[in-house]
């Protein structure tokens, strides 16, 4: 989730989709809408199951505004399929590439789950994922494009979620887990939880063991200052268990603050240099983990 720009199926016919667009407001429809994607040179079809802007954390670098507590209301599924389907269809068959993407992007991706919130807090997750893969087989796409999950996997305890993550399995499916600290006041600082790490750790071993799995992270300054040293040490420790343990994890994306946060703690929080990250990188590539980095 807070990882997709956004982009309007509506916008006038003149627009073109850009990767600075990031206002998934401006989508005209309730679940669905456009990205284009400079990391897979092409489009993203971003789901959002949290139209109420509600998650279950409340990570300080969130890009959600008005951010609440709480899970999205029940799901509208046949306004999702019908909003689906014609985005499908317009990109597909219709001359929605022609009309709204860059000549060099225009290829679809993917289908993204990442929302206004934790899409997993969603009771209808598991048949969401159902819906996706039926609609992927009516347009000829099943294992053409991926279906990636981006979640802060918080739920991936729960039966209904690990359904509907078995699901996306045969579907090319991808989770991106977010795992930003390794403390429990890493974690009561960044994510605004009581999780504790070992817990996330039992919950990102589930999900690697159902659906191909990348481990997701963003570090940044708070204060100017970077993550202590205890605490880099700490996720570095997870990620050499998890190797020990032989994790069957893709790897580690590794972001630096994107975009601007819409929390309160925003002016406080401000980019680290590309040489912080690169040298946190190559300490996980010396643990045997591929690194992917994005500023
Ligand atoms: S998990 Fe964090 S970043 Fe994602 S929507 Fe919730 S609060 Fe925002």
């Amino acid at each position: 989730m807070c990882q997709n720009p956004a982009m309007p199926a509506t916008a006038p016919q003149s627009a073109e989709l850009d990767t600075r667009n990031h206002d998934r407001d401006r989508v005209g429809m309730t679940y669905v809408y456009p990205v284009v994607s400079r990391r897979a040179r092409g489009v993203s079809i971003g789901v959002n199951l949290n139209p109420n802007n509600a998650c279950n954390w409340r990570c300080v670098y969130c890009q959600v505004p008005n951010l609440t507590r709480g899970g999205p209301p029940a799901i509208d599924m046949a306004q999702l399929e019908r909003e689906l389907r014609q985005m499908l269809q317009d990109i597909v068959e219709g001359d929605f590439m022609a009309r709204m993407v860059p000549q060099d992007m225009r290829r679809l991706n993917d289908i993204a789950l990442s929302g206004n919130g934790e899409p997993t807090s969603a009771g209808e997750f598991p048949r969401v994922i159902e819906l996706i893969g039926e609609l992927l087989a009516a347009f000829d796409l099943t294992g053409r494009i991926k279906l990636v999950l981006i979640t802060n996997g918080s739920l991936m305890h729960k039966s209904k979620v690990q359904a509907g993550v078995r699901g996306m399995a045969d579907l090319n499916g991808e989770i991106w887990f977010k795992f930003d600290r390794a403390t429990r006041g890493g974690l009561q600082m960044v994510n605004d939880t009581e999780t504790d790490p070992e817990r996330h750790y039992q919950r990102l071993k589930i999900a690697t063991g159902l659906c191909p799995t990348w481990m997701q992270t963003c570090m940044f300054a708070l204060d100017g200052n970077p993550p202590d040293g205890a605490e880099v040490d700490a996720w570095l420790a997870l990620l050499a268990r998890a190797k020990a343990e032989d994790l069957p994890l893709r790897g580690v994306l590794l972001y630096g603050l994107a975009r601007d946060s819409k929390q309160p703690e925003a002016t406080r929080l401000s980019r680290l240099s590309e040489d912080w990250l690169r040298a946190l990188a190559a300490r996980v590539e010396a643990l045997g983990w591929r690194v992917q980095i994005s500023y």
